[in-house]
């Protein structure tokens, strides 16, 4: 099924993980994909053109409002349209509230919150003028959770992306712009890192109900779904992808 054939997606964070899953599903239903992320996506932009798909990696820093400017020009200049928008780059952190500082803090919710504020509303314009327009917030269960009482930049960041999703998707119901979050559990990708070879590696699948990590693709699957026409009545939604934790 070819469900964005002739539809321009961004991806963010999209050199790595989650958004990596998310460039190939949407490029093998059709999409161009726009990969931006601090890191180099060129690797992805290779698997994804040997593909036969179109791609294309911008360096992007998602807390640069210039950058982000760059990244919607640059895609409209090589592509003439955007139709869909994956705000996905995020980071982790495990500091509680006793041991961050306030430097920590500010520095997760700039480039897990804010960064959507910033992508929102640059490419909305652009995704307005597609007609079927849809933002894809990569959000977390740790928005929707108290998680385990640390992290707490990270669950301010990820529970206002919820309720941000819910404001812009109410502004933007009938304006040809659709906009949901995703909701990911513990999903195996490069973020976990600091957490492998520790106890809490072992008990984040002890905590989740079907005893297993998810998988990159499984939360792709979800955006290619939020991104389509398939879900062209689905707006302001959040989609839980967590295998059971939040059901607890
Ligand atoms: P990942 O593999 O680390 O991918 C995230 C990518 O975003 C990395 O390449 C990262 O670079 C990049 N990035 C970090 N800061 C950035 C910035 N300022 N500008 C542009 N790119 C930046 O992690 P992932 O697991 O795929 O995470 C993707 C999203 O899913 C994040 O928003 C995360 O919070 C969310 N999520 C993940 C899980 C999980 O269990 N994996 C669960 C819930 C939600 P660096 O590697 O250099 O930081």
């Amino acid at each position: 099924m070819q469900r964005f054939t002739g539809r321009v997606a961004i991806v963010t964070g999209g050199a790595s993980g989650i958004g990596a899953a998310t460039a190939h599903r949407l490029a093998n239903e059709g999409a161009i994909v726009v990969i931006t992320d601090i890191n180099d996506g060129s690797a992805v932009v290779t698997q994804l053109t040997d593909l036969g798909a179109a791609a294309t990696y911008i360096e992007h820093d998602v807390v640069n409002s210039e950058q982000w400017k760059h990244v919607v020009d640059t895609t409209i200049e090589l592509f003439g349209r955007l139709d869909i928008l994956v705000n996905n780059a995020g980071v982790g952190d495990l500091l509680d509230i006793e041991q961050a500082e306030l430097d920590d803090w500010n520095r997760t919710i700039a480039i897990d919150q804010t960064s959507v504020f910033l992508g929102m509303k640059i490419a909305a314009p652009h995704l307005k003028a597609s007609g079927h327009g849809s933002i894809i917030n990569i959000s977390s269960i740790f928005g929707i959770s108290g998680g385990f009482g640390s992290s707490p930049a990270y669950h301010a960041a990820k529970g206002a992306l919820r309720s941000l999703t819910k404001n812009v998707a109410l502004l933007w119901a009938q304006q040809g712009i659709r906009v949901n979050s995703i909701h990911p559990g513990f999903i195996d990708t490069p973020i976990l890192d600091q957490a492998r070879g520790t106890p809490i590696e072992d008990m984040l699948t002890e905590v989740t109900p079907m005893g297993r990590l998810g998988r990159p693709e499984e939360i792709a699957a979800a955006v290619a779904y939020l991104a389509s026409d398939d879900a062209s009545f689905v707006t302001g939604s959040e989609l839980v992808v967590d295998g059971g934790y939040l059901a607890r």
